[in-house]
């Protein structure tokens, strides 16, 4: 597994993003987000060592913009190199998130066709407003491998309808200490709907609050993804 952020900072976009970690994280070390700035480390898949090899080794899953929405608008200048890059390391896979999917057709470059076979694109949506306007265009796109991410997830939901071409939905809660409640009914509803379409599934983390059988609890930043294993529900 390897990371490749060619970009760093971003724009609250929705409501998920009230309490994201790259804003906390930025407000910490006192670095302003909203400045969309291209990292030294831009080409990072391609770089070389001495002996000609690549630096990433081949092979691996590439978590892509981690620090940042890939279809961020700032980065409409850099990203078609970025997809090139993509290209020529066919022997990665690799993998980003977006709140902007209603942007990739035009974001897509010109030899996109119907997908790249190495990239898998993640729509990323809160509440049921959010995906029934996001996951409309995101079936509709010609892309190879889809992902839906609900996190935080911050209402019950229904995507079933969106799920045919889905390869799997990653369900969490928000972390924060003021965090918006996360209910364990809505994870095991989604789950359902992911079951009765054959969707792989994936409780990836807890709420800070967390609501079950109608008690909250609260549960430290640390122990979240550990929580959510635990259940053991994920197929
Ligand atoms: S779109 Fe993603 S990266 Fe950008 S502010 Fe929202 S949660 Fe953060």
């Amino acid at each position: 597994m390897a990371v490749w952020n060619p970009w760093r900072g971003c724009h609250r976009y929705s409501e998920g993003c009230k309490y994201c970690y790259i804003h906390k994280g930025d407000a910490k070390r006192g670095v302003d987000t909203n400045q969309i700035v291209r990292a030294e480390n831009f080409d990072a898949p391609i770089q070389k060592k001495k002996n000609g090899e690549y630096k990433m080794k081949s092979g691996q899953l590439v978590f892509l913009c981690f620090t940042s929405d890939f279809l961020v608008e700032e980065a409409d200048e850099w990203r078609k190199e970025c997809f090139a890059i993509m290209k020529e390391r066919s022997d990665l896979h690799f993998l980003f998130l977006t709140k902007r999917i209603e942007r990739f057709e035009a974001c897509m470059p010109d030899d996109w066709g119907d997908g790249y076979d190495n990239v898998t694109v993640s729509c990323t949506i809160e509440n049921q407003e959010r995906a029934d306007f996001r996951l409309p265009i995101f079936s509709k796109l010609p892309i190879k491998h889809k992902n839906i991410v609900c996190q935080p997830m911050l209402e019950r939901i229904n995507i079933e309808q969106y799920l045919d071409d889905v390869e799997c939905v990653v369900v969490g809660g928000e972390s924060d200490r003021n965090a918006r409640v996360l209910d364990y009914d809505w994870v095991l509803d989604i789950r359902e709907q992911c079951k009765r379409k054959q969707t792989h599934f994936d409780f990836r983390q807890c709420g800070t609050h967390f609501r079950k059988d109608g008690t909250e609890y609260t549960i430290a930043t640390r122990y979240l993804c550990s929580q959510a294993r635990k259940a053991e529900i994920n197929f």
